[in-house]
């Protein structure tokens, strides 16, 4: 892989319900158009939220596999393709980078998580993609320090994508609901308040929220790929926030990017 000169962002995307890979809506639009303001990657790691494994896994396949890992939905959703070709390279360097043991795990290939995101943001699949597994095992500080460690990529034309959602309580999704139940804004609020005054030990220790925090989630697999993607963001990024809203009650969309 050769070195970007130009510095690429870390993003933190709230993917939502499996749908926006084939509708289209308010966030997918925004997804759709958030290639613009960004330079071309010449690869992308992305953490996604739906390979919650025991310990860290990454694929290195030269052509990683379509997972998917969603149940109930139409026929079209599982006829979706993203053929991205993969990086062994990357992987070989990620790992090099992580200053804790990382399997290798092929088993495994692009997840809605990322390809519900990738499918509106780079429809023609031409650059390669790489997936990062988030640990089961490691707490919101291991995740944000794994950012830290891989965030040096940026440098290499490297995207960091983390897919997951802030909020993401499934329990208690109501599908005909628009907005977000009081709870939910309140913890996403927070989060958002946080990271804006980029008080990132707030988020990590994100039970400081209260109550709300309780109920935000059940499992943090959906939140960990955010702790990544600070920890691999810099101070002197700029920060936008967009599709800053709670959905179906229990989904936040809200989503960051450090460039
Ligand atoms: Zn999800």
């Amino acid at each position: 892989m050769t070195a970007s000169t130009e510095k690429m962002p870390a993003l933190f995307v709230g993917h939502g319900s499996p749908m926006n890979a084939i509708e289209e809506n308010n966030f997918t639009k925004k997804w759709e158009k958030i290639t613009a303001e960004i330079p071309k990657p010449e690869a992308i790691l992305a953490i996604s939220a739906h390979w919650y494994t025991e310990g860290t896994r990454i694929t290195d396949s030269a052509q990683p596999k379509i997972v998917y890992d969603m149940y109930g939905f139409p026929d079209e959703l599982y006829e979706v393709v993203y053929d991205a070709k993969g990086s062994p390279e990357l992987a070989r360097q990620t790992i090099g980078l992580i200053n804790r043991e990382v399997k290798i795990d092929n088993s495994w290939g692009y997840d809605h998580g990322a390809w519900v995101v990738l499918r509106k943001m780079y429809p023609e699949a031409d650059i390669p993609v790489i997936q990062l597994s988030v640990d089961s095992h490691a707490d919101a500080e291991s995740h944000f320090k794994l950012g830290r460690e891989i965030s040096i990529l940026r440098e290499k034309g490297v995207l960091i994508l983390g897919s997951g959602n802030v909020v993401h309580n499934l329990s208690r999704i109501n599908w005909e609901e628009e907005s977000g139940y009081p709870w939910a804004m309140e913890f996403d609020n927070y989060i958002k308040n946080k990271i804006i005054k980029r008080q990132y030990q707030d988020v990590i220790n994100y039970k400081t929220a209260g109550k709300s925090s309780a109920s935000a989630f059940v499992t943090p697999d959906h939140f960990y790929p955010l702790l990544c993607v600070l920890g691999a963001s810099r101070e002197e990024d700029r920060l936008s926030v967009f599709n800053d809203s709670c959905t179906m009650g229990s989904l936040s969309m809200t989503s960051y990017l450090f460039k």
